[in-house]
């Protein structure tokens, strides 16, 4: 069976002579038990009974187990949101002395973390270039102690060589994580990137992204294949009061078995703007790791057209894929980013987006309304790792699934108006 059926038939314990499609929503601070030896005896750890709310309920249990299928791991933990995903890993891994290193081009968010609390403890954040194998061989050091991938870089969108990067930590014996919110374990599997199984130690998503997909729940998810790994986290998250609602729980799960077709929908039309936009004399660069020329266009192939799925028997190349004319192509989600020409300035940028009807501005992305954001890049880089060509202003978008000819034109009605 592929990955989206089994989360589709994801099994789960259905009251007697009540197998609805949905599973129950079970909300709990406290758990009651039958008596003071039960009591005693139960374990939360290993998901063999319930204690205590904070610890797990049925309702929560089930998305962990749907979620670490879905990515090919074995284990979960849930968390309140895409960042304190990020945050617990640092937290339950990291010590003082440690180094930690980030991709020059990190989701922008984690970067105050890094640099208050985690350097307060007395943990060091380096930065490496995402796309310089060499340059992340130069910064392991005897005490680097987590690296962080990210695939593709926030905003910028440049495609690294993950298997490269990862293999590179595996041999100094460097744990790794990876922010796999765009892939969101459709694209590729985190936890096989060459399909020899070689992966990443632990895969975090956003779920508020395409899991949701509605825009309207905050949670997120640390999935491992280790047990003792699994269980360090699992740990610290105990410790640091993280929990997760069980109706934000009941929406994931309700969104969770369209997360493939949302998809490919938003892919789709995704590809068919960017192309479009690649053709428009404003634009000076389509950021889009699908697209010919892009940064790290090649890795993308490698990753997500060459590279089979965990435990997938067939070519992913004909499965797990968008049809574009009339080829099969990898996955490659529904966001993207442009640099407009250098001669617009920064208040025409932002006319041109505030000019945009169906586009509405926000923060976040993967849901059913598409949304666009101009970024100011000079803020958000390491300025000793930039390699950026571009002056012009960016914009990021995020496609919803409005029809992708209305879209086109919103943008074009958009350029015209904005940017004469
Ligand atoms: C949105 C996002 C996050 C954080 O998710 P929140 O739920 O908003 O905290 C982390 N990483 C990436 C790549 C994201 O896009």
């Amino acid at each position: 069976m592929t990955p989206i059926t089994e989360l589709i038939h994801h099994p789960y314990q259905a009251p007697d002579g009540f197998a609805a499609p949905q599973i129950g929503i079970h909300k709990a601070s406290t758990v009651i038990f039958p008596n003071v030896a039960a009591m005693r005896q139960r374990d939360w750890k290993h998901k063999t009974g319930y204690t205590y709310g904070l610890h797990g309920t049925p309702t929560s249990f089930v998305l962990e187990e749907r979620i670490a299928a879905l990515e090919g791991g074995k284990q979960c933990v849930l968390v309140p949101s895409g960042l304190a995903a990020i945050i617990c890993t640092d937290l339950a891994l990291l010590a003082a002395g440690d180094e930690l290193l980030l991709p020059h081009n990190v989701y922008g968010a984690r970067l105050g973390f890094t640099q208050e609390e985690l350097q307060r403890f007395g943990i060091v954040t380096k930065f490496y270039d995402a796309m310089d194998a060499g340059d992340l061989a130069a910064k392991l050091s005897p005490q680097t102690k987590l690296v962080w991938l990210e695939a593709p870089g926030s905003v910028t969108m440049e495609f690294p060589d993950l298997p490269a990067l990862v293999r590179l930590c595996r041999e100094k014996g460097v744990l790794t994580a990876l922010d796999n919110t765009w892939g969101a374990g459709l694209a590729f599997c985190a936890f096989d990137l060459d399909g020899q199984g070689l992966g990443v130690d632990i895969s975090i998503q956003a779920l508020t992204k395409y899991p949701s997909g509605g825009g309207d729940v905050l949670m997120g998810s640390i999935v491992t294949r280790d047990e003792a790994l699994h269980q360090t986290i699992k740990l610290s998250h105990m410790r640091l009061g993280y929990g997760v609602a069980a109706n934000d729980c009941e929406l994931v799960l309700r969104s969770l078995p369209s997360i493939d077709i949302r998809y490919k929908a938003a892919d789709q039309s995704a590809r068919q703007l960017a192309a479009w936009l690649a053709t428009r004399p404003e634009v000076e660069a389509v950021l889009h790791p699908a697209m010919q020329g892009a940064p790290g266009h090649a890795n993308w192939q490698n990753l997500c057209q060459k590279q089979p799925l965990a435990g997938m028997k067939y070519a992913p190349n004909a499965m797990n894929s968008v049809v574009i004319g009339q080829a099969h192509t990898g996955l490659s989600a529904g966001l993207f980013s442009i640099v407009l020409l250098e001669k617009y300035s920064q208040p025409q940028v932002d006319a041109f987006v505030d000019a945009m009807k169906l586009f509405k501005i926000g923060y976040s992305w993967g849901g059913h309304l598409s949304l666009a954001v101009p970024y100011d890049i000079s803020s958000m880089r390491d300025p000793n790792i930039s390699h950026w060509p571009y002056r012009g202003g960016l914009v990021r978008f995020s496609i919803g699934f409005e029809s992708a000819e209305d879209l086109q034109a919103d943008m074009e009605q958009a350029l015209g108006k904005a940017l004469r």
